[in-house]
């Protein structure tokens, strides 16, 4: 038995999967916003789920993560659990083997497992925050440093962002916070045309930015912003295509899995081709 866990800024999943493949169960509550009452509400759950030992534990979490110590170096959205043995402490815990890892890496894992004969993917997902990955022949590409798409700056003179302490970088001008900064309105909640075309326009110069970077057979988007429909991706696709000069654009999908692409990419996790450094 396998368990795949996505602690979020806002709720944390677990999964449940007894061959690792498939998940049976799953279960979702608010996020502590302290670490401590993180822990000890994610072992409750965890045991209010199965009497069972897992085999193997993977966690989704939306930082950077130091791979050698277990811990996050900057949760924008769970300030609090930075620099935690978060690892170490759930290994005690729950006394197997923990693995940690970025929820939009275990997403693009997810979305490379649902696709036939791609060699390259790239995977960016468009929520509370920005995130992302390349995925070359199913494994998260390698990497000296975590992959932070969100952090490109495309505007030197653009809003300061306080999670990565840049200016006008992807995330602090295409991400949902962003939008509701810009527009004064939750992108859930938002309607107007007009607002999603001009974000779409302002998004695609990301996705222009991570294409010529990571020239992907295909790119992949999902992320809570995508739930906008058509109103939204249609443009953002447009956009990208035109933008895009120095040669024909990939093949741009909309996410069809939401965020279950994280708690599955957890399991691929466990199948272990993607440790870091594996
Ligand atoms: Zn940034």
């Amino acid at each position: 038995m396998f368990l795949s866990i996505d602690i979020g800024g806002t709720s944390t999943r677990i999964a449940l999967s007894k061959d690792g493949k498939k998940i049976e169960k799953e279960v979702k509550y608010d996020t502590p916003k302290k670490y401590d009452d993180g822990i000890d509400l994610l072992q409750e759950n965890i045991e209010k789920l199965t009497r069972h030992k897992p085999k193997a534990v993977s966690v989704a979490v939306a930082s950077p993560i130091d791979y050698e110590k277990g811990t996050l170096i900057k949760p924008p959205n769970l300030p609090n659990y930075k620099g935690h043995a978060i690892r170490k402490e759930l290994e005690l815990r729950l006394r197997t083997k923990v693995f940690l890892e970025n929820d939009g890496a275990l997403g693009g894992l997810g979305e490379y497992s649902q696709r036939k004969k791609v060699k390259v993917l790239g995977y960016i997902t468009l929520s509370t925050g920005v995130g992302g990955v390349r995925i070359v022949d199913g494994r998260i590409d390698y990497h000296a440093l975590p992959f932070e798409p969100g952090h490109q700056i495309l505007d030197p003179h653009g809003r300061f962002w306080p999670g990565c302490g840049q200016k006008g970088c992807f995330e602090a001008l295409a991400s949902g916070t962003a939008f509701e900064m810009t527009y004064g309105v939750k992108p859930e909640f938002c309607e107007d045309d007009r607002i999603w075309e001009e974000h779409a326009e302002i998004t695609s110069q990301g996705l222009v930015n991570v294409i010529t970077l990571w020239t992907p057979e295909v790119l992949v988007i999902g992320g809570g912003l995508t739930k906008a429909g058509s109103k939204f991706t249609k443009p953002l696709i447009k956009f990208t295509k035109e933008k895009l000069k120095i040669y024909s654009p990939p093949k741009i999908e909309i996410s069809k899995m939401g965020d279950e692409n994280v708690l599955l990419g957890g399991l691929i996790l466990l199948s272990g081709k993607n440790h870091f450094g594996s």
